[in-house]
């Protein structure tokens, strides 16, 4: 392992230490700046005669990509290209995604990276990021040591592919989405993708279609479960810890029973988040703020419901009944103020929970009869919103076209601007689409989708739909752990993240109809989130305690631009 010395001097210029001569040197991804090197560079580091005669610059360099990527229409093929640019020169893969966020966000994540999940063995070219499978217990250490290129990790997405998206069990797959979460930190956050490290948990798959493919290039094997799957763990949590200490781990796509286990059981021993409820529960609080910013009122005004009750309604109704108590609520009323609706109803504690963690999420049952929900029969969604008469509706069930005209008629008789979040994922999945809702609400209602839908005329305006992505909150909550030595990541944090989030959207795109900014201000958002988050544990005592006025320059210098670095021959 060889660490990666980069540095920014005071006027912005980026410097690299570069030990590596020749091929070696034309071969590393991230040093290669092909037909961009200089005459000069190819003399002093061993490149000449590697390369055609003449030189370009990095924007002839993108030029040429760009085009030849929108001469692909398959946007599986346009991920192919990207990931083959990412093996081949870092900078120029990164200075183009972040330049074209809005055109290669949907590519390199969602939805076009569930495909390349799907056909990972067909697609594959070379390996990217660590597979951990279970013949490497009792030597994970090792093999972090051995495989990992960079020492100065401090970053990374871990899954055990299970649950993907929506579309579940993808085995070794799954690494296309750790390598997509990474390359929009990278892209958005400006982390340095040296000191980031995909991984895929290869604990085998219980996907049937993987277990019977013969190009399937993972472990061919039942998942281990229990407490062999937990020992594995153990030893992973403890090696990353001794070879990249410091570093944080954001757990990405474990299912949800797996997800919450492994949360708490390693919340003490290493820096670490799950995007999946905590990140998504950010997002939401962030979409009701920005809405209740247009109503002019507050979040401890509105009444909530949060249809499905997964990781993602998890994290979004326990970070929205937080949301209240800071407005002033008590933990009681607030709790009141958001019901949550899985496959069998509202979730009431006059019934027993199928799962422990939904005790926390139901109503007593005194609250239900309250709104005239005592009946246990009575308690489906059309039911739930005449009685409860919801400001807010969150959808996170993952099942399509579940907010029927009926439902969002009723829903906008008892209010003057519903707010609509069909947040499920892909587009077929989402709750209702936008222009439904603005029908069936006199172009009323305020709606922010998971994936992305096109705008719509109504009332002879148009209402630009945005997308409460979960890419406005993670780069910068990672940012701001890495840049305040965050420790634990706490609802107070989280709640930081979703306020500088909330208050990102500006008057015009409030006034277009949007409650999250547009795609390209990642960037933006990731710098707002990450100085909020480290100014909210600071004050907290969960991170290093930086002045107040500091903060924005000590998260600037932590930053990395994908521009070609100047090289240091050593
Ligand atoms: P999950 O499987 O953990 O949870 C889904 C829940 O929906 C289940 O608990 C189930 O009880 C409930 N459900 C299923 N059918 C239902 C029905 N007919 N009526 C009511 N509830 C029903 O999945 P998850 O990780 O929580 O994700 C759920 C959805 O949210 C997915 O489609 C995912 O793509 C989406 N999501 C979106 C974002 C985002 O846009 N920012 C972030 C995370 C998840």
């Amino acid at each position: 392992m060889q660490f990666l010395r980069f540095r920014r001097e005071a006027d912005g210029r980026q410097i690299v230490d570069v030990a590596l001569r020749g091929p070696a040197l034309y071969a590393e991804p991230l040093l290669n700046k092909g037909s961009a090197f200089t005459t000069e560079e190819r003399a002093k580091f061993g490149l000449e005669g590697l390369l055609p005669a003449t030189q370009k610059t990095m924007e002839q360099q993108l030029d040429r990509v760009h085009q030849m990527l929108r001469a692909r229409p398959d946007p599986l093929d346009k991920y192919v290209e990207l990931a083959a640019l990412q093996d081949r020169n870092e900078h120029l893969f990164f200075r183009l995604l972040r330049d074209n966020l809005e055109e290669f966000l949907p590519i390199v994540y969602t939805p076009t990276v569930g495909a390349a999940t799907r056909h990972y063995s067909n697609i594959f070219r070379r390996g990217r990021g660590l597979f951990i499978t279970p013949a490497h217990k009792g030597r994970i250490a090792k093999v972090l040591r051995q495989a990992v290129k960079f020492s100065n990790v401090r970053l990374l997405v871990v899954t055990d592919n299970e649950a993907i998206l929506g579309i579940g069990d993808q085995g070794a797959g799954g690494m296309t989405i750790s390598i997509g979460k990474l390359s929009i930190y990278s892209a958005a956050a400006g982390i340095h993708p040296a000191q980031t490290l995909p991984i895929s948990l290869d604990v085998g798959t219980d996907n049937p279609v993987l277990l019977n493919d013969e190009a399937y290039l993972g472990l061919r094997q039942p998942r281990l479960r229990g407490k062999p799957y937990f020992e594995l763990l153990d030893e992973f949590v403890d090696a990353i810890n001794e070879v990249f200490p410091g570093a944080l781990i954001q757990w990405e796509d474990f299912r949800k029973d797996n997800a919450l286990a492994v949360l708490s059981r390693y919340a003490d021993r290493v820096a670490s988040f799950n995007d999946d409820i905590q990140g998504t529960g950010a997002i939401a609080v962030a979409g009701t703020m920005s809405a209740a910013r247009v109503l002019g009122s507050r979040i401890a005004d509105q009444r909530i419901i949060v249809f499905g009750a997964g990781a993602a309604g998890l994290g979004i109704t326990q970070q929205l009944r937080a949301a209240m108590v800071a407005d002033g609520l008590t933990p009681e009323v607030a709790r009141q103020r958001v019901g949550v609706i899985d496959s069998r109803g509202l979730l009431v504690d006059d019934k027993p929970q199928s799962e422990e963690y939904k005790k926390e999420l139901a109503w007593p049952a005194q609250t239900a009869a309250d709104y005239g929900l005592g009946d246990p029969t009575q308690r489906d969604l059309a039911s739930v919103v005449r009685h409860f008469k919801p400001t807010v509706l969150i959808g996170t069930s993952g099942i399509g076209q579940t907010f029927t005209e009926s439902i969002v008629r009723e829903m906008a008789k008892h209010v003057a601007r519903p707010v609509i979040l069909p947040l499920s994922n892909p587009t077929e999945n989402a709750e209702a689409v936008p222009a439904d809702l603005l029908a069936w609400t006199e172009g009323r209602c305020l709606v922010a989708t998971g994936s992305p839908f096109d705008p719509v005329q109504v009332g002879g305006r148009t209402v630009t739909i945005s997308q409460g992505n979960n890419a406005f909150v993670f780069p910068g909550l990672g940012l701001g752990v890495l840049v305040g030595e965050i420790k634990r990541v706490t609802p107070g944090v989280l709640a930081a993240a979703a306020r500088a989030l909330a208050n990102l959207a500006t008057q015009e795109e409030l006034d277009t109809g949007m409650l999250f900014p547009r795609i390209h201000r990642l960037p933006e958002a990731a710098r707002a989130v990450a100085e909020a988050v480290v100014a909210a544990a600071a004050a907290e005592g969960v991170g290093r305690m930086i002045p107040e006025a500091d903060i924005p320059e000590q998260v600037a210098q932590a930053t990395w631009t994908p521009d070609y670095p100047e090289f240091v021959a050593v």
